[in-house]
């Protein structure tokens, strides 16, 4: 959903009238988990779905347009994000429940619609609780955990593509395979239909307690991070491959590979996005190097260096 260019001064000027809220020069640091990055040109809120419907059909067709849910996998750079960037407030974010199944805006927390399936004892949705991020990404990510992951609690998802208009999808229709779905890049989700089965709820409370403990003991997670860095290759944890490599603490300015889990980067407070990002890239040289594995980034890197780019790793020919 995003282009390189930034749109000429006064964007907000050129852009439609709504009900929700526009912010110029937005900070985006305080809305993503890394606290780093610089800021959108134009931050939209929109009121409802008709309010971004509309924005979206009557916007000017070279705006780039950037979704943010949570910013719970995204590495936005130190010069921000050119056009305007969508984040969805309360009013995407309401769950029903209704049977074995579970309607969630795109905004919903995955937290709250674990607990809401645990209220209503619905089993196979434990494993959203440990992951901090929202419905939209969540499908956008087909996040993962503890064995599962979202596709198969999916039924289908409803999202509005760039010319505002809606769409319905059947899971099976969607694509998802590991931290991937293949829905068109500019739609966003405005919700999901999520199915459980019944289940005991002192159990489920259970899977969640358990969870929520293996996850203070693994993961730095009262530290700024972005979750895991890079995908699991075939057959293979990143981690490992991180560990083996000698990177468990190494540093690039503010950013640190974890120590209690290596395939998490840290902003130890002083962090540049593009510290995080070249020691990521770094990470990515000295895995190659020392196992032959090309590690492929899972966190989602958005947005225009201040700097120079930060140089991507590539393999020399023959090495
Ligand atoms: C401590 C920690 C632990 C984590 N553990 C896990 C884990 O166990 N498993 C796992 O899979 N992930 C994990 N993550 C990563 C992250 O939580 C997931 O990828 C999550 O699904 C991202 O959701 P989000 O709302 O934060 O999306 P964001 O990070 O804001 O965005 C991620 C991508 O989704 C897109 N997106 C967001 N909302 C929408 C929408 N409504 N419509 C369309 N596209 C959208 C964005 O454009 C972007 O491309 C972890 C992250 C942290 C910080």
């Amino acid at each position: 959903m995003m282009a390189a260019k930034r749109a000429p001064k006064g964007l907000i000027d050129q852009l439609p009238e709504v009900r929700g809220r526009y912010s110029a020069d937005a900070a985006l640091a305080k809305l993503t988990w890394f606290r780093v990055g610089g800021p959108a040109e134009v931050l939209f809120r929109p009121a409802d779905e008709e309010d971004l419907k509309k924005f979206l059909a009557a916007k000017p067709a070279d705006v780039p347009v950037t979704v943010l849910g949570v910013g719970s996998n995204l590495l936005v750079r130190d010069g921000g994000i050119p056009g305007v960037v969508i984040r969805l407030g309360d009013a995407f974010a309401d769950i029903t429940v209704d049977g074995n199944t579970i309607v969630a805006g795109g905004g919903a927390s995955n937290l709250k619609v674990a607990n809401v399936a645990r209220s209503a004892k619905l089993a196979g949705f434990e494993f959203l609780s440990g992951i901090p991020g929202s419905i939209g990404g969540a499908v956008r990510m087909n996040a993962g955990a503890f064995g599962s992951e979202t596709s198969e609690i999916l039924v289908s998802a409803t999202a509005v593509d760039a010319q505002g208009r809606l769409h319905t999808a059947l899971a099976a229709d969607l694509g998802m395979s590991y931290r991937h779905c293949s829905a068109p890049d500019d739609w966003l989700f405005l919700s999901a239909t999520l199915m459980g089965t019944p289940g005991d709820v002192g159990e489920i409370a259970r899977r969640m307690e358990d969870i929520r403990d293996m996850r203070e003991t693994v993961q730095p997670t009262k530290t700024p991070t972005g979750g895991s860095t890079f995908v699991n290759p075939p057959g293979a944890k990143a981690w490992e491959l991180i560990d083996r490599a000698g990177c468990r603490g190494l540093k690039r300015g503010g950013a640190m590979v974890s120590e209690k889990h290596c395939n998490f980067l840290i902003n130890t407070g002083t962090a540049t996005a593009a510290d995080l990002e070249g020691l990521g890239e770094e990470v990515r040289r000295r895995v190659f190097e020392h196992s032959g594995v090309k590690l492929q980034w899972e966190i989602r890197r958005i947005g225009v260096p201040a700097g120079p780019p930060v140089k991507e790793f590539v393999e020399e020919a023959g090495s």
